[in-house]
């Protein structure tokens, strides 16, 4: 897999961005953070958000706004710390979250196959 850098913000407009001190090597191509040199250690991690469900069967959650509601969802991201060797896929339901290896990520896809496959 082809890595890149995406573009990182700089204290040298119109030059080369510059990567934060701590960030040794490219990110990966699906990270999406913008990384800075003021980061704490704790949160150098590249990061993405792929997406959500909306959760039909659920309640609707009452909104940051007083009285709005909003459709339940199930997010799904993906995250790395950058001292860690292999990224970590999160599901995630307001302030709950399931961390998964890659692998039990797939574990979790097959399931949801043959959950489908056999259902339809
Ligand atoms: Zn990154």
């Amino acid at each position: 897999m082809n890595s890149i850098l995406h573009e990182i913000p700089t204290m040298n407009p119109g030059k080369a961005p510059v990567r934060p001190h701590w960030l040794t090597g490219p990110c990966p191509p699906w990270c999406e953070a913008e990384h800075e040199a003021r980061d704490a250690r704790d949160d150098r991690r590249h990061m993405a958000y792929t997406g959500w469900v909306q959760l039909s069967l659920y309640d609707a959650a009452e909104s940051v706004v007083e009285g709005e509601y909003q459709p339940e969802t199930l997010g799904v991201a993906i995250e790395q710390h950058v001292e860690n060797a292999a990224p970590t896929v999160i599901l995630y339901q307001e302030d709950d979250d399931v961390r998964l290896t890659l692998a039990e990520a797939e574990q979790l896809r097959d399931r949801l196959n043959w959950v489908l496959e056999a259902a339809r």
